[in-house]
């Protein structure tokens, strides 16, 4: 590879991996499909989003600046019993009837709850937050309004039970996924709606009236409620335009639900709507696939210690990120286990470079270059299509050299010793931080990194703080300005669960 990396990832639409190349260079505008909040996530979710937290991870670790948008889905999707079950039931009014949701007074109850649920899990296991998370019920009217335009441009049409998307006027329908037959289309479930008055079996629900649902919303088709696709490719542009650079979910999305988004956002702008497409292909359990029925079906959260337990809650991290995202899958408790031994020797780690930093000794130098290659042996393995296996074991072999130099090492290689950490830190997120370091949020914690390099650490600290105003006060157009200067001071930002962190830029 050359010196200046290139991000390659596969992508589903051209059925290739391909270098990602951001419309605007080095800035990466991703949406990703966020949960529909009717439960607790499972473990499968995460992997999910894990893939994009990677993908982020490692676009900045290249020195890229990223945008990034993930969903939560708050209003109620039709389930896939719909086909059997021609009443729509959705799975959120599902959720209150049964004897999780007796605790709730009503569904909005129930989408706060599991909503906020969703943000606990996502923070425990440390994935970066999004730069916006929209949610669905804050966007109806720019629903209403986008279908509106659908229909308008006789895209769209209305009948007795909702308004649908008109299949054949869209040329490139099933460029995604390559399923074009209508037997597939209609075999797909989860917004199907049985309507005798569609004119194409492909055709799809872009609102449904219903007078009587739990979660309904005024429109010109009178009371109902919004389909599940427009969501994602109306909110996606809003937030990032009409033409996004990479779009991510589970491999269950690729149709039909990323298909009608390209139909829907497509046919409002004529533009193409993303360039790359990356799905994760889904996790098994013990070798099975995750169900309830099988009594292998894992939430998230009955992996996690308590949110002081932060080394249990990477080692689920860790295990979850193991695999590479586009191969098979199979979660056990003995990789849970194995990702505990790896995080424990990550702490050593840093518990030995914390006591080595005022250190007399000389000699062993070399270490500063083995750690060097071996940081870049990883990001050369996460820019290859995300190859977590092959980042991770040089992250460990990185580790092992610092931990066989044990309590010898001289201060310089204490210092490459961090550096390696951090790094690897920012690429994966599965070093457990020293207290010092996750003690205030936002501060620096490079500082002790810095020095000697002229690095003005006071401007950073105090343009990240005006930047977290900013983003508090949702001015995006300044917090973004703001990050502008403080990359242009030479150091790279990262905005992680426990506030933004810093350090000096690095280079391939
Ligand atoms: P949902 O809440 O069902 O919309 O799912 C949220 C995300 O999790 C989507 O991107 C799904 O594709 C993904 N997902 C669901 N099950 C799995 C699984 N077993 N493995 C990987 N991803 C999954
Ligand atoms: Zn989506």
């Amino acid at each position: 590879m050359s010196r200046e990396a290139r991000f390659r990832l596969f992508n589903t639409l051209t059925g290739a991996v391909e270098p990602v190349i951001p419309r605007e260079p080095k800035h990466l505008r991703m949406y990703g499909c966020g949960p529909t909040v009717y439960s607790y996530a499972h473990i499968g979710n995460f992997r999910s989003f894990l893939t994009a937290d990677l993908i982020l991870r490692t676009a900045q670790a290249l020195g890229w600046k990223t945008t990034y948008v993930s969903n939560i889905t708050d209003v109620g999707h039709l389930s896939t019993d719909d086909t059997i079950d021609p009443s729509g039931e959705d799975r959120m009014a599902r959720a209150l009837r049964s004897k999780e949701g007796e605790r709730f007074p009503n569904v909005w109850d129930l989408a706060r709850y599991y909503t906020d649920a969703f943000l606990q899990d996502w923070d425990a296991l440390g994935l970066l937050e999004p730069d916006v998370r929209p949610r669905a019920i804050e966007h109806v009217r720019e629903l209403i309004q986008a279908i509106e335009e659908l229909v308008a441009a006789q895209l769209a049409y209305e009948t007795s039970l909702g308004v649908y998307f008109s299949v054949p006027g869209f040329a490139d329908y099933g460029k995604l996924s390559g399923n074009e037959k209508a037997s597939l289309l209609r075999n797909a479930a989860r917004d199907v709606v049985v309507d005798t008055e569609k004119r194409d079996p492909r055709d799809f629900a872009l609102w449904k009236k219903d007078p009587h649902h739990l979660m309904q919303w005024h429109s010109p088709w009178g009371w109902g409620f919004p389909g599940w696709h427009i969501e994602c490719s109306v909110m996606a542009q809003i937030y990032l335009g009409d033409e996004i650079d990479l779009h991510t979910g589970g491999e269950d999305l690729i149709f039909p639900h990323h298909e009608c988004e390209i139909a829907q956002a497509e046919s409002l702008t004529g533009k193409p709507f993303a360039r790359h497409w990356a799905h994760t292909r889904f996790l098994q359990v013990e070798g099975r696939k995750m169900s309830k029925r099988f009594g292998n079906f894992l939430r998230v959260r009955d992996l996690l210690g308590s949110h002081a337990a932060q080394e249990k809650n990477l080692a689920l991290r860790m295990a979850l990120i193991s695999g590479q995202y586009r191969k098979p899958y199979n979660f056990t408790r003995a990789t849970l286990r194995d990702a505990g031994v790896h995080i424990g020797r990550f702490k050593r780690a840093r518990d030995i470079i914390q006591n080595a930093t005022d250190s007399q000794h000389s000699g062993r130098d070399n270490l500063c270059d083995l750690l060097r290659n071996t940081y870049r042996h990883a990001l050369h393995a996460m820019a290859d299509d995300l190859n977590t296996p092959v980042a991770i074991a040089a992250a460990l072999s990185g580790t092992k050299s610092i931990l066989e130099n044990g309590y010898d090492l001289s201060a310089a290689a204490a210092r490459s010793a961090k550096t390696f950490l951090d790094q690897i830190d920012a690429l994966l997120g599965v070093i457990p931080q020293s207290p010092a370091a996750t003690a205030e949020p936002g501060e620096s914690q490079a500082a002790s990194a810095v020095g000697g390099n002229g690095i003005d650490v006071k401007a950073v600290e105090r343009l990240i703080g005006e930047r977290r105003k900013a983003r508090a006060r949702k001015d995006y157009a300044r917090a973004d300005a703001l990050r502008d200067e403080i990359l242009a001071l030479g150091v790279e930002l990262h905005d992680t669960p426990s506030g933004p962190k810093w350090r000096p830029k690095t280079t391939l």
